[in-house]
């Protein structure tokens, strides 16, 4: 029985929320708290319609280190799950140094300024940590997270050695809407827009953003374009799964996407450098988020599914061996559930799930963690019981270029 602190009412957070409360033996007492009241109250009132459980809600302004520090002394939670933005997760941890409470999170850092996510500056944080006595689980979303928990597996159970690793995102889902994104977007067009990057024999390769691709066929979704991209799990994989030799992340965009991207970025609207505007500095990126759609308002018009997995050849008994693992989700059977879109949903299930290993022990560390480090069966079981069910097969061939 633990009381658990989240903080940011998103999609994300929302569907963290929806899932706990599904599971009172875990987490007996929630407080969710974002920038907004409002935020958080239709998340409450959304989830005692849904699922008939009280949740209390809180304001904190988590850029602030003293409110959240306040905050956590007023709640005395054993967890604080951050699902508020990458750029809140280093005042969050220091808030939690300060109160000696464990820490997860969904995505890594990014300093507001410059569009570049890497690890370096969480895992700073390992000795101090350590010190504490407390324990922080890094990216436990689905990419990253789940998709690092299924790297786990395989190496655990399916292959005995693995040489490349391939992760896929598909989203097959349908808005309706001529662009937006399908979480955060001024963090989203950041991600794609970045040159793209892969792990090959122990160094990156960079290329142009969205300058590579090839076609898919999508278990339940169909053939589509993906690219090659740079995501931050890579950076984990390729430090704590040294013998891997080629790791490479792929994500499908629709060309009415593209399209609308390039004329954005063409124009200067996804700069993230401040400009004056009737006598006022405005980021372009911040301005486009303000008039784009808000990706928990597609939620009741999504249809489709998103199909997200890993392709790995290795060795097994001396035999070359390629196996892939993936989830399906269901636009439309997410938002019922929960009120969100898949996308909200396939990452918030997992911060649930990683925030249960936490509070059940079945996880546990002091220190700074990734989730390929742990062991992936409790994690993979509770996928298949709390609504992302995963499927292995084994493929004729590697992954092509
Ligand atoms: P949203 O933009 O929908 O939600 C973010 C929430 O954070 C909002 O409710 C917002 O507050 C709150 N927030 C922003 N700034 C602050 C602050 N200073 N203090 C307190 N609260 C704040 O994003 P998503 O829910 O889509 O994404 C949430 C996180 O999940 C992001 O970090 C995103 O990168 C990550 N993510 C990870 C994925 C994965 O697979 N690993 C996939 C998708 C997302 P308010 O509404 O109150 O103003």
């Amino acid at each position: 029985m633990s009381k658990v602190l989240v903080i940011g009412a998103g999609g994300v957070g929302s569907v963290a929320v929806h899932k706990m409360a599904m599971n009172p033996d875990i987490f007996s007492h929630i407080t969710l708290a974002s920038r907004r009241l409002i935020s958080c109250e239709k998340v409450a009132e959304s989830v005692k319609k849904l699922v008939g459980v009280d949740i209390d809600v809180a304001q904190v302004d988590a850029d602030n280190v003293e409110e959240t520090i306040a905050l956590i002394q007023k709640v005395q939670p054993k967890l604080v799950v951050n699902l508020a933005l990458p750029y809140q997760d280093l005042a969050i941890m220091d808030a939690c140094l300060a109160t000696k409470t464990d820490y997860l999170d969904t995505a890594n850092y990014e300093p507001r300024d410059t569009a570049k996510f890497e690890y370096s500056w969480q895992w700073a944080y390992q000795e101090r940590f350590k010190e504490a006595g407390i324990m922080a689980l890094l990216g436990s979303g689905f990419d990253p997270g789940v998709t690092s928990v299924f790297a786990s597996y395989i190496k655990k159970h399916l292959l005995d050695t693995i040489d490349t690793l391939d992760i896929l995102d598909c989203n097959g889902g349908d808005h309706g809407q001529h662009f937006a994104t399908n979480f955060n977007p001024e963090i989203n067009i950041r991600e794609v827009t970045a040159p793209s990057r892969h792990w090959l024999n122990g160094e990156w390769v960079e290329g142009p953003a969205l300058s590579h691709k090839q076609v898919f066929d999508f278990d339940q979704v169909g053939e589509k374009n993906m690219y090659l991209m740079y995501h931050e799990e890579l950076e984990s994989l390729a430090t704590h799964y040294p013998e891997i030799k080629r790791i490479r992340f792929w994500m499908t965009f629709g060309d009415a996407y593209l399209k609308h991207l390039e004329v954005l970025q063409n124009v200067g609207m996804t700069r993230i450098d401040p400009v004056i505007y009737n006598g006022q500095e405005i980021i372009p990126l911040q301005f486009l988020k303000a008039v784009l759609p808000e990706p928990s308002s597609l939620g009741s018009t999504t249809k489709g599914k998103t199909n997200i997995g890993d392709i790995a050849t290795g060795q097994k008994d001396g035999q070359e061996k390629t196996v892939y693992i993936y989830q399906v989700c269901d636009h439309e059977d997410a938002y019922a559930e929960t009120g969100n879109q898949a996308v909200s949903y396939t990452t918030g299930v997992p911060a649930m799930i990683g925030a249960a290993m936490m509070l059940t022990g079945a996880w546990k560390g002091e220190g700074v963690f990734n989730i390929e480090q742990f062991d992936p069966d409790p994690f993979m079981d509770m996928l298949n019981k709390h609504g992302l069910p995963w499927q292995v097969k084994e493929l004729d061939a590697p992954l092509a270029f």
